[in-house]
């Protein structure tokens, strides 16, 4: 483990860079693939859905290795939230997820927020991406900006170009002062509580200060886990919806808050300045559709 969480580090911090790219309104088209060729990666077949599947919604595996029938779009505009990025295509989700956004963007503005800018979710039929994410593959994560919303509605170039705020220090011990306030603790919070939200992934220096500044109730603090990146944005990931049989949950939380020692490992030396190896590793080789559910390929096969 020792050796290999360096390594993995370094992959997440590539992968939450990724997260953070710029999109284009004229996106180009991809080059066409050949979905019948058991080689080609399932990110490369997914990326090319851009419609879901039209059934009663199901979420099929797990978080990083599954995908999603039926999933339905987040309206790009809300009262309380804008969508990010829309070239992506990536504001899919089970209703469930769906549900628990449109209920969270006004509880946030209520609890001082003002209104969700909404990073990447799931693509049309889920799957692994073709960039930034190992998860988001069930169509029950959602990524949200630790920006609030401006009081207009953002261009399709801003949707594209504006950068997320980094919340995180410079030396990554802690948060930065300048721009975190505690309208942040209450847009973290106010998601944590939600019955049908099960974790929620930050940058342990924002843990950090979550722990430092939560008051009153602080049982909520037990859902929010320490994850690679996640500096400028939180990651929201709901359970296992009721008519998703197939959907595997993941385990649970330990118990507790998860704050002072708990924290330690984040912020030791291997953590926060990561050694490249000596040996660089032989790149893992990506996912096929036969690295996931059976019933994944029909899903994304399907015209
Ligand atoms: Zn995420």
């Amino acid at each position: 483990m020792r050796l290999v969480a360096p390594l993995f580090a370094l992959v997440l911090l590539a992968a939450d860079a990724a997260a953070q790219d710029k999109g284009s309104v004229n996106p180009v088209a991809l080059p066409p693939i050949n979905p019948a060729d058991p080689k080609t990666p399932a990110k490369e077949i997914f990326g090319r859905k851009n419609t879901p599947l039209p059934v009663q919604a199901r979420s099929i595996g797990f978080y990083t290795a599954g995908c999603i029938a039926g999933a339905v779009a987040l309206p790009i505009n809300g009262k309380t939230w804008q969508v990010m990025r829309l070239s992506r295509n990536r504001n899919w989700g089970h209703p469930k997820l769906i549900a628990f956004l449109e209920r969270f963007a006004p509880k946030a503005k209520a609890a001082g927020w003002n209104g969700l800018l909404v990073g990447d979710m799931a693509q049309a039929r889920g799957g692994p991406m073709r960039t930034g994410h190992m998860s988001h593959q069930v169509g029950l994560d959602a990524d949200i900006w630790l920006t609030p919303m401006p009081h207009r509605e953002l261009t399709r170039e801003e949707r594209e170009d504006m950068s997320a705020t980094m919340i995180v220090r410079d030396d990554r011990l802690d948060v930065d002062p300048k721009v975190w306030t505690p309208a942040h603790v209450a847009v973290i919070r106010t998601a944590a509580q939600d019955p049908d939200v099960e974790r929620i992934f930050v940058n342990a220096a924002i843990k950090k200060a979550l722990c430092r500044e939560a008051t009153g109730d602080r049982s909520w603090l037990q859902k929010v886990r320490p994850w690679w990146g996640h500096d400028y944005h939180f990651h929201v990931r709901v359970g296992c919806p009721k008519d998703s049989p197939e959907c595997k949950a993941q385990p649970e939380t330990h118990a507790g808050e998860g704050c002072g020692k708990e924290l330690d490992y984040w912020f030791s030396d291997a953590v926060l300045h990561p050694k490249p190896p000596a040996v660089p590793p032989k790149p893992k080789p990506p996912m096929t559709l036969a690295n996931l559910p059976p019933a994944c390929r029909q899903i994304v096969l399907a015209p």
